[in-house]
Formats: C-alpha cells, structure tokens, sequence
C-alpha cells in the first residue's frame, strides 16, 4: 500500500523532529527565550514509526529539530533507519537538516553510519553578522568546519539553507553566491514564511525569488536548470559552471500541489501540512498498545486529509499550530 492523498499526491518524504531544543536562537525564529518545548521520545518509538511508514512508500527520511545534532544518539539511530528497506527493497535515503555548530566532529560517523546527506543553515557569511543573527558568540567558524566536514566526509553535495529577512540580510546574496562557489556547496534561498514565535511576519519582509535571481545575476549571469517535479527548490548554476544556487519559494512561487511530504514532531505528532491547525497524536496510540496494523489505519486516514494548501499572505490567514521550531524545519 502506498500512501496518497486525497488529492492524488503521493507522500514519499518523511521529516521527524528529534527535539524542540535548539543551541541557537535565530531572531527571525525564536523569541529569545527557550520557548514552550515539547516532549522527546526515546528513538525506539521514532524508529517504529519510521519502520511503518516505510512500509507505506517512504522513501526519504530526514531528521531536524530543534537542533538534531543535540541529541545522543544520532549516529546509532541513523544506523538502525539505514537497516529498513524500502517496497523497492532499497535503503531509505537519509538526510539531516542541521545548524551546523556541533557538525565537525559528527559528521564521519554520521556518513559512515548511513546518513546520504545533509543542509546545513546559514543566514550570513559574515562572522559578525552571523553571531547577531544566531544570538550566539563565534559561531560561525564552528559551523564553516562543520561544512567543510561533511564535505569531507563524502556527505555531497552539501546544501545551506538560507533565509533571507528584509533590511537584515539580503545584502549577503552575492556573498552567498561567492560562498556557494569556493566552498563547492549548494545554496538554497528560502523565502520567510509565518511560522515564526515573535510573529513579525509581513509580506513585505520576504525577499522573493525574482529579487534573488535578478540581484545575484549583478554578480554574475545564472541559468535554470531542470528540477524534479516535487522538488521543492529552482535551481540555477552560474553561466561558467561553477556552483549552484537554489531558490525556495513557498511564498510566491507555492508547491503544494507536488508536496509529498508528511512531518512527525519531536512528541510523535503526525502533522500533514506546515501549516496544519492541529496535529494527529500517533505516540498516544503508540503509548495505549496499538498494533502496527491500528497505526497503518490511522496513518492512512490522516494523510487521505493532508491539506490542500497553504494560505500565506491571503485575508483570514490561520497561523499553524505550532512554529517552526517546534515542528520540525
Ligand atoms: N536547527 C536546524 C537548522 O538550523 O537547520 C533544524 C531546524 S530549523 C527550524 C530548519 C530550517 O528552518 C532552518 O534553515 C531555518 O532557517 C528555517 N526556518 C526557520 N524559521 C523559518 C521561517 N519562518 N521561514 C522559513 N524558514 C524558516
């Protein structure tokens, strides 16, 4: 069986959060303090969620937080995700969405336990600006090892995520366009969605997709490349062939219609959508003895009403029930 909503939209990707804790405290994502923080399971309990859903068509597993990395026992619970097969009997690719401060040290083992790859955030390539950024002293030099690392380390292409905020840090485009080509990584834009705990969302502070083209052809001429359909990011390369930028755009270039995504939180909430008011409590089940084949069934009924859309920026606009960092980026 596999897993499909009622819009016809297959759900191969899979995104679990393993805390709500994070080291850094992003200002266009936390509020500064440590926030409302939820439970964190044992990873048996993720594991067997895991387990079932890739019996349902999961094909790609990614791990976020929070900060991930936080976490003992990263590295053993990549190797036992790395052990389930597919229905086309193949490993589950497996990713981690991290910052990147702890990654140094962590990320060979992480490879050689089975993790494919991994994207790291960055929103600046400038120490100073970095640090007011993450609210955390030196933590860029930190988190450019850990880039170099995982590069290393075979985990390829390694991908930095960036969200651009206007009046803040869109002027580090092209430094990020520069970055992408000496580092020899992917750069991906993300256009700032409300899913923040201060709630300073406006549509004017998003930097859209055709500013970021049209600003970093200033630095040099970039050219689209082919994407596959559910893949979230345009993707561009520079005119010469050296580095690749890409461009998330949920705000003004939405993808919804090719999602095939499904989330469960660091406490076992399944969440359909970013967006979604409420959540589906799997633990609970899980907690109260349900059998494997009583989880299939609520998974099954649970995705059949994954949302349709999203509806940012539009009059009457419902913000999710959690924020980001709570729900897992
Ligand atoms: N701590 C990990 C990290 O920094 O990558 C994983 C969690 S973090 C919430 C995941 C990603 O979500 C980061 O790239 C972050 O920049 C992004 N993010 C957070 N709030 C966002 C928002 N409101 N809109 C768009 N992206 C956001």
């Amino acid at each position: 069986m596999f897993l499909t909503d009622k819009f016809g939209r297959s759900i191969h990707d899979l995104r679990i959060s393993i805390t709500d804790r994070c080291n850094y405290r992003c200002v266009y994502c936390r509020t500064g303090t440590n926030g409302a923080a939820y439970a964190e399971l044992p990873f048996e309990d993720y594991l067997r969620m895991a387990r079932i859903l890739v019996g349902l068509g999961i094909t790609k597993i990614r791990l976020t937080g929070g900060e991930p990395l936080l976490r003992k026992g990263i590295v053993e619970f990549v190797r036992d995700l790395a052990k389930l097969r597919t229905l086309q009997g193949q490993k589950p690719e497996i990713a981690l969405t991290t910052n990147g401060h702890l990654l140094a040290e962590i990320a060979q083992p992480l490879k050689d336990a089975g993790l494919d790859r991994v994207t790291v955030s960055m929103d600046a390539v400038d120490p100073e600006r970095f640090a007011r950024i993450t609210r955390v002293p030196n933590g860029y030099e930190s988190v450019l090892a850990g880039v170099r690392a995982s590069r290393q380390a075979g985990l390829d292409p390694v991908k930095i995520n960036c969200v651009l905020l206007r009046g803040f840090n869109e002027d580090q485009i092209i430094p990020f366009g520069m970055f992408a080509r000496e580092e020899r990584v992917v750069v991906r834009f993300i256009e700032f969605m409300p899913l923040e705990e201060d709630r300073v969302w406006t549509p004017e502070i998003v930097v859209r997709l055709d500013e970021i083209v049209r600003r970093m052809a200033e630095y040099l001429p970039l050219e689209e490349m082919a994407h596959e359909r559910s893949e979230t990011a345009r993707r561009y390369r520079f005119h010469d062939g050296v580095g690749e930028i890409g461009i998330i755009a949920p705000v003004s270039h939405p993808f919804c219609g090719h999602c095939s995504r499904i989330r469960i939180t660091s406490d076992g909430k399944l969440r359909t959508c970013l967006f979604s008011a409420w959540d589906h409590d799997l633990h609970e089940l899980m907690r109260r003895g349900a059998t494997d084949e009583k989880l299939t069934e609520f998974i099954v009924e649970v995705v059949e009403k994954k949302e349709e859309r999203h509806h940012i920026g539009e009059p009457g606009f419902v913000p999710a029930s959690r924020t980001m960092v709570h729900i897992g980026g």
